[in-house]
């Protein structure tokens, strides 16, 4: 089973996502991942972190990767039905425009007719997860 962790407000998001990532081991997961928005440089941003297998894969992503700075996020534990647990298969997933990241639980039952479509309008995928 998997989780979903978010937050905004004044505070830093990284440790109150990855604490709350680790209150919901418990529940099972193959990969976690988190975003954060980062206003820096004036336009909004989204910073990605995705690891297979436990959080201490994502905490060292994070040591190695540099730190993820912003006061809004999402995290999420995955438990895989669609593509292996990989990396690139992790959630959250970004749009092609990079404006909009995506985490989900569960599954989209008609993903294949939309990824149909959407790859014939261009979009390039970058997992094999029914949620991008
Ligand atoms: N179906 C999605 C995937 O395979 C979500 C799985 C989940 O609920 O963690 O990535």
């Amino acid at each position: 089973m998997c989780g979903i962790v978010g937050y905004t407000g004044p505070r830093a998001a990284l440790p109150i996502l990855m604490d709350g990532l680790r209150d919901l081991e418990y529940r099972g997961y193959d990969s976690a991942g988190i975003a954060v928005a980062s206003n820096a440089g004036g336009s909004a941003a989204f910073e990605l972190r995705k690891r297979e297998g436990r959080l201490a894969n994502l905490d060292a992503a994070v040591a190695e990767d540099g730190d993820l700075i912003g006061t809004a996020g999402i995290g999420h534990t995955r438990w895989a039905t669609h593509g292996r647990p990989t990396d690139a298969n992790a959630h959250p997933h970004r749009s092609c425009d990079g404006q909009v990241v995506v985490i989900h639980n569960g599954i989209v039952e008609n993903f294949a007719a939309l990824r149909r479509e959407l790859t014939e309008r261009g979009h390039a995928f970058q997992s094999e997860t029914d949620t991008e």
